[in-house]
C-alpha cells in the first residue's frame, strides 16, 4: 500500500452495458412498457455487482463505482448537481421517466442535445443551463452506488464529471448567459456532494476533468485552478483524484500540481508528452500520479515493457505511482473470451476491457516487484497481413494523379451527360430501414433465408426506392441503402485487412451499440463492394442513380484501428479501394458517386496544433479515392454537422463537385461560411430536418431553399435533406420529400 492508499492499479471506468448487453434489452423494454422500473433497477444492480465482483476478482486495487448509467453519465452528473431543466421538470413525471424525457424527448419537449464525447464515438447529452438553474447537491445515485457495492464488501471511488468540464460541455439554454460563468456556484454543488460522499465513508472520489487536454484560455485554466483549490479545501471530504485523458493537459497540469488534490490521472497513451511537463513540474511530494499506460480507445494490447519503462520514469517523478487505463474502458468491447472466430493470430494480439484490467494489474505489480513477470512479446505478426502490391502502387502514386480537372471543365462535362435542372433535387442515400428489412437481416444470419432469398428481398426493396422517387419525381435518385447494416460495417465486411467481431459491442449513445470492425493488416479489396446494387438500380430508371461509400476518413473513425503504423498510411490503403471501387462503377455506367465524410469533423484533433497534419492526410486520402474517375463523373460527399467554421477551408480542399451538408436547424449559416472563403463548386445544404418525425410544409422548403438562393446561385445549388432517412418511416418520407420536390420546382418557376 502506498502512503496515501490509492492502491497500485485502478481504471477509470469500466463498461456498462454488460456481457450481453443486458443494459440495451432492459431499457428497452422498460420504455416498450415490457418491464416496470423494479424489474429494470434489479437488472441495473445486477450489471454493477458484476462489474465491481470482475473487478476485485482480477485483483484491481481501486475499483471505481457511479460509472453505470441508465444512458449517458454527463446526464447522472447534470441529474447530480440539480441542472434538470424546467422543461423537463413540469413535465410531472417520475424522476425515472423525467431522467429518459431528457435524454429522449417527450410530449412535444424535445430531448437534449446530443453530441460527440471528445474523439470518440460515444455521445453524450449536453447539460443545459439556464439563468434560473439552481445548482443543488444530489448525491443520492453516488451514494446508492457506493452503499451497494460496500453490502458486496467491495470499497469503491464513485465517479463524476468534474465542475468545470461540465459546463465547458454544457450549453445555455435559450437566451442564458455562458455556463462557464456558473463555476463558482456550481463548485459549491459539488462541496456539498463530497461533503455527503465523506459522512457515508468515501475514501477516494474521481473527478473527471478531460476538457483541459483541447486548448483552454488562461481564464479556464485559472478557474480549474480556483475550483480545486475549493474544493481541496474543503475540511469534510475524500482525497480527491482529478482524472484527465484523451491527451496532453498543457499548462492544465502544472495548474492542478498547485492545488491541495490528492492524485492526478495522465494519459501516457494519447498524451506521451504529459511525462516531460510532469518532470518540468517539480517534486511532486505527497501526490499520487496515476497513469494511463493501457489504451482504454483501442483494441490492442499493450506494449508491457515499453509501459514499465515510462511507469519507472514516473516512479522516479513521484512519490507513488499508480497504474490505469489511459481513458474509461467503456470505449472498448467487454470481453475477448465471447469471441470464438478470430485468427489466433489477430486474438493474441487484443485485448477488451476485461483483459485491460489484468493488463493493468500486472503492470502495478511490475512497477512494485520489477519486470520478471511479464509476459512474452509477441511474435511478429503474420506475412500475409501485409500486402505488397497495394504499398507498391501507393509508393508509386504520383500527386498529378490526385488532382482532378478543373473545375469550371468538369462542371461541363458533367452537364452534358446529366442535364440536370437548376436547384436539382436528391436525397443523401440511405431510406427508411423497415422491420421487414431486419427481419431478412435476421432470418439470413439465423440461416432460415439463403443468400439468394436475401438479395431478391433487397433488390425488391430496392425497386421500389427507386419507383418511389421517380413518382415523386426527384432528379438524382439513390438505391436506398437496404443491404448495408452499417455503413462502415458493411464495408469492412468485404474489405481484406479487415476482422469483425461477433460480440465485440461498445456503446454508441443510450441503448445504441455498436461493433466497429478493427483494421489489423493492409488493406485490399478483393471484389467491387457496391457495383451490382447500384447497377441494378440504374437498369431501372433513366434518371441518375448515386453510387453510395463511404469516405476513409470515416470508415477509419469508426473502426479500431492498427497502431504500427500512421493513420495515414491506412487511410491511403482504404481509399485506394475506394479508388478501384469508383472506377468500377464509373465503368459499370454510374455517372454521380457519393463519397460519405461525416466523422471528418468529429475527429479533428482537440488540440489545433495537432488540426494541420491530420486535415493534410484526411484531405489526401479522401482525394486519392475520388480523383481516379473522368471529369464527366460527378462527386458528390455528404458531411453531417453544422458546426463548419474551423474545417471550411479543408472541406473546400476536398475539391468535391457537390457538397451536402445539415444545415436546416442551423437556419443556413454554413452558407455565409462558405460565400466567406469563395466556395465555387456545388452545395446542397439540408432543407429539412430528419433527425425529427416531424413533416415540413411545402412553405418552410421553399423559405429554406430561398434563403440558400440568396447565398449560392441557383445552378450550384441543390436541394436536399439534412441527412440519411434510414431512422424514419414511410409516411413521414414520402410527404416530405412531396414537399421538397414542390418547393424546388416553385422556386425554380419564381
Ligand atoms: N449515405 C448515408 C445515409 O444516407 C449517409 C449517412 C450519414 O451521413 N451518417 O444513410
Ligand atoms: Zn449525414
Amino acid at each position: 500500500m502506498t502512503t496515501t492508499g490509492f492502491g497500485q492499479s485502478t481504471v477509470l471506468g469500466y463498461p456498462r452495458i454488460g456481457s450481453n448487453r443486458e443494459l440495451k434489452h432492459a431499457v428497452e423494454a422498460y420504455w416498450g412498457g415490457r418491464i416496470d422500473a423494479a424489474a429494470l433497477e434489479r437488472t441495473a444492480a445486477a450489471l454493477r455487482t458484476d462489474v465491481w465482483r470482475t473487478l476485485r476478482d482480477a485483483r484491481l486495487d481501486a475499483i471505481p463505482s457511479n460509472t453505470f448509467s441508465y444512458y449517458d453519465h454527463v446526464l447522472d452528473t447534470a441529474v447530480a448537481v440539480g441542472a434538470i431543466p424546467d422543461r423537463f421538470a413540469r413535465l410531472g413525471l417520475s424522476e425515472l421517466d423525467t431522467y429518459f424525457a431528457m435524454a429522449r424527448g417527450a410530449q412535444a419537449q424535445p430531448a437534449l442535445e446530443l453530441t460527440k464525447w471528445f474523439d470518440t464515438n460515444y455521445h453524450y447529452l449536453v447539460p443545459e443551463i439556464a439563468d434560473e438553474t439552481v445548482f443543488r447537491a444530489r448525491p443520492e445515485q453516488a451514494l446508492r452506488e457506493f452503499a451497494q457495492a460496500a453490502a458486496l464488501g467491495i470499497t469503491t471511488r464513485p465517479v463524476l464529471v468534474g465542475p468545470a468540464t461540465f459546463l465547458l460541455l454544457a450549453k445555455p439554454a435559450e437566451a442564458a448567459g455562458n455556463p462557464f460563468d456558473r463555476l463558482g456556484e456550481l463548485t459549491d454543488a459539488y462541496a456539498g456532494i463530497l461533503g455527503a460522499l465523506a459522512d457515508a465513508g468515501v475514501p477516494w472520489v474521481q473527478l473527471d476533468e478531460p476538457a483541459y487536454v483541447a486548448d483552454r484560455t488562461p481564464a479556464e485554466i485559472d478557474a480549474l485552478r480556483a475550483v480545486y483549490h475549493r474544493l481541496g479545501g474543503l475540511d469534510r471530504r475524500p482525497r480527491i483524484f482529478v482524472a484527465t485523458y484523451f491527451g496532453e493537459l498543457g499548462d492544465a497540469l502544472p495548474a492542478l500540481l498547485d492545488t491541495p488534490v490528492e492524485a492526478l490521472g495522465l494519459d501516457l497513451v494519447a498524451g506521451p508528452g504529459n511525462l516531460a511537463r510532469l518532470a518540468a513540474a517539480g517534486p511532486l511530494r505527497g501526490r499520487t500520479i496515476v497513469a494511463g499506460l493501457v489504451d482504454g480507445h483501442n483494441v490492442w494490447r499493450t506494449d508491457l515493457r515499453a509501459a514499465v519503462a515510462v511507469g519507472a520514469t514516473l516512479t522516479g517523478l513521484a512519490d507513488n505511482v499508480s497504474v490505469s487505463s489511459s481513458c474509461s474502458l467503456l470505449h472498448v468491447p467487454v470481453d475477448l473470451a465471447a469471441e470464438t472466430s478470430l485468427a489466433p493470430a489477430l486474438r493474441e494480439r487484443l485485448a477488451f476491457a476485461r483483459q485491460k484490467v489484468d493488463e493493468v494489474v500486472l503492470l502495478g505489480r511490475a512497477l512494485r516487484d520489477g519486470v520478471a513477470a511479464l509476459p512474452a512479446p509477441l511474435p511478429a505478426p503474420p506475412a500475409h497481413w501485409r500486402d505488397t502490391s497495394v504499398r507498391a502502387r501507393l509508393d508509386a502514386l504520383h500527386p498529378a494523379q490526385l488532382r482532378r480537372g478543373d473545375y469550371a471543365e468538369r462542371a461541363r462535362a458533367q452537364q452534358a451527360r446529366l442535364h440536370l435542372p437548376a436547384l436539382p433535387t436528391t436525397t443523401i442515400g440511405s431510406f427508411p430501414q423497415t422491420d421487414d428489412l431486419r427481419k431478412a437481416r435476421a432470418a439470413r444470419r439465423a440461416g432460415t433465408l439463403d443468400d439468394a432469398g436475401y438479395t431478391e428481398r433487397m433488390r425488391a426493396e430496392v425497386a421500389h426506392v427507386i419507383r418511389l422517387q421517380e413518382d415523386l419525381g426527384l432528379d438524382v435518385l439513390v438505391h436506398g441503402e437496404p443491404e448495408r447494416n452499417d455503413m462502415v460495417q458493411y464495408f469492412g465486411e468485404q474489405l481484406g485487412g479487415f476482422a469483425a467481431t461477433e460480440q465485440g459491442w461498445v456503446q454508441s449513445y443510450g441503448s445504441r451499440c455498436v461493433r466497429p470492425p478493427i483494421i489489423h493488416g493492409d488493406v485490399t479489396r478483393e471484389h467491387p463492394m457496391t457495383v451490382e446494387w447500384s447497377t441494378y438500380a440504374q437498369s431501372l430508371t433513366n434518371r441518375p442513380v448515386k453510387g453510395m461509400l463511404t469516405g476513409p476518413v470515416t470508415i477509419l473513425a469508426w473502426s479500431f484501428v492498427r497502431t504500427d503504423q500512421p493513420l495515414a498510411d491506412t487511410a491511403n490503403q482504404v481509399a485506394l479501394a475506394l479508388r478501384d471501387e469508383c472506377r468500377d462503377l464509373e465503368a459499370a455506367g454510374i455517372r454521380i458517386i457519393q463519397v460519405d465524410e461525416p466523422a471528418l469533423r468529429e475527429t479533428l484533433p482537440l488540440r489545433t496544433a495537432d488540426q494541420k497534419a491530420y486535415l493534410d492526410w484526411a484531405i489526401g486520402a479522401f482525394r486519392l479515392a475520388t480523383s481516379g474517375v473522368a471529369d464527366s463523373t460527378q462527386i458528390h460527399t455528404h458531411l453531417c454537422y453544422s458546426e463548419f467554421g474551423e474545417i471550411i477551408t479543408a472541406i473546400d480542399a476536398l475539391d468535391a463537385d457537390v457538397t451536402s451538408i445539415e444545415a436546416s436547424r442551423s437556419k443556413m449559416e454554413v452558407l455565409d461560411d462558405l460565400r466567406a472563403i469563395g466556395y465555387g463548386r456545388g452545395v446542397g445544404p439540408g432543407v429539412w430536418d430528419i433527425h425529427s418525425p416531424r413533416v415540413p410544409s411545402q412553405d418552410e422548403v421553399v423559405e429554406a431553399v430561398r434563403r440558400a438562393v440568396a447565398a449560392v446561385p441557383a445552378r450550384r445549388l441543390w436541394v436536399n435533406p439534412d441527412c440519411g432517412l434510414k431512422t424514419r418511416g414511410y409516411t413521414e418520407v414520402e410527404a416530405s420529400l412531396k414537399h421538397l420536390v414542390a418547393a424546388a420546382a416553385e422556386v425554380r418557376g419564381s
